[in-house]
């Protein structure tokens, strides 16, 4: 039976490894957060081991991380990933990080015989728990195959977008900043309907039947705003990341996106007002707070 070392256990990692068990996988699990690695123990997850140890038992290893900096330190750090892994072994990264990244790690993955992709994954928690997400696979053909029957057990739609690196990564960030346009066009106008007195479960009613229906539109408002409750989710600082990425790439292409600049320094602001942690859909709260207070 394979073995899978997952790190990262947070959100999306610790569904995804659970998905990975029920399977029959043998999982080992590491986290930086020991009640991660619990939780993952109770549904019947191997940890407490180190990366040197993990790299000794499994084929393939899977990591969820939530920067570049966590992903440079696994990946590329003094007892990292690449550091410990053997040849043949297969690294698979579903982080969202900078398009760089993906570069560094896969430069250092060369002439080691390791193989590596970048496979970021959209569909949120949700998705994960669900089994429903769908993958942005940059890499290899061969390794992709490789890898396929395992991001069967985690997703719906696995795509291979083309053996450069950082495709899927670069397909992720503009999936993202979309998801950042139709978040912060949901929240602007479900305020706008608050402010008209216009009952907004009425009005998701009448939108989920016209041309503004949208998954987004669906996903915040059913799950977090009509509740007035937001967490767990897609955190708002893991979005503002993504669309700094996103305009970093647009940089390196000389591209100007001044609506996604505003968009980026909107959401950077909601951060630095203390709702990173909140799911993005947060946004609609702020808004609806300040306009009530004016
Ligand atoms: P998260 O913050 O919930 O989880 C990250 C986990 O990594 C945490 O448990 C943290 O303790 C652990 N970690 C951080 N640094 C570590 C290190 N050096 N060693 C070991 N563990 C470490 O984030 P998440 O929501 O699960 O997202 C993970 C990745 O997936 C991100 O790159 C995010 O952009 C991407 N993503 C998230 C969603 C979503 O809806 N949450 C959807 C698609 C993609």
């Amino acid at each position: 039976m394979k073995k899978i070392g997952f790190i990262g256990l947070g959100n999306m990692g610790l569904p995804m490894s659970k998905n990975l068990l029920a399977a029959n996988f043998i999982v080992y699990g590491l986290d930086l957060n020991k009640k991660a690695e619990e939780a993952l123990q109770e549904f019947g997850g191997l940890t407490g081991v180190s990366i040197s140890e993990m790299t000794g038992v499994c084929d393939v290893i899977i990591t969820s991380l939530p920067s570049s900096d966590a992903v440079e330190e696994i990946f590329l750090g003094e007892e990292g990933l690449i550091k410990h892994s053997q040849p043949g072994m297969i690294l698979m990264d579903t982080s969202t990080v900078a398009p760089e990244m993906n570069l560094k790690v896969e430069k250092a993955v060369r002439n080691k015989g390791i193989e590596y992709l970048a496979a970021p994954v959209s569909g949120g928690v949700i998705g994960a728990v669900n089994r429903t997400l769908t993958f942005m696979v940059g890499g290899s053909e061969e390794t992709y195959q490789k890898a396929l029957p395992i991001m069967n057990v985690l997703g719906e739609k696995i795509f291979h977008v083309n053996e450069k690196i950082d495709s899927g990564t670069a397909t992720k960030l503009i999936n993202n900043l979309l998801i950042g346009f139709y978040t912060a066009g949901v929240s602007e106008a479900l305020n706008l309907a608050k402010q008209s007195n216009i009952d907004l479960e009425n009005l998701y009613e009448i939108l989920n039947v016209s041309y503004a229906k949208s998954r987004i539109f669906e996903r915040n408002y059913k799950s977090f705003i009509a509740n007035d409750d937001y967490e767990p989710g897609f955190s708002l600082k893991l979005l503002r990341k993504d669309l700094g990425f996103a305009l970093d790439l647009a940089e390196k292409h000389h591209l100007d996106l001044p609506i996604s600049k505003n968009l980026f320094d909107m959401y950077e602001e909601a951060e630095e007002s203390g709702l990173g942690e909140k799911d993005m859909s947060v946004v609609f709260q702020k808004l609806s707070e300040q306009s009530t207070s004016k």
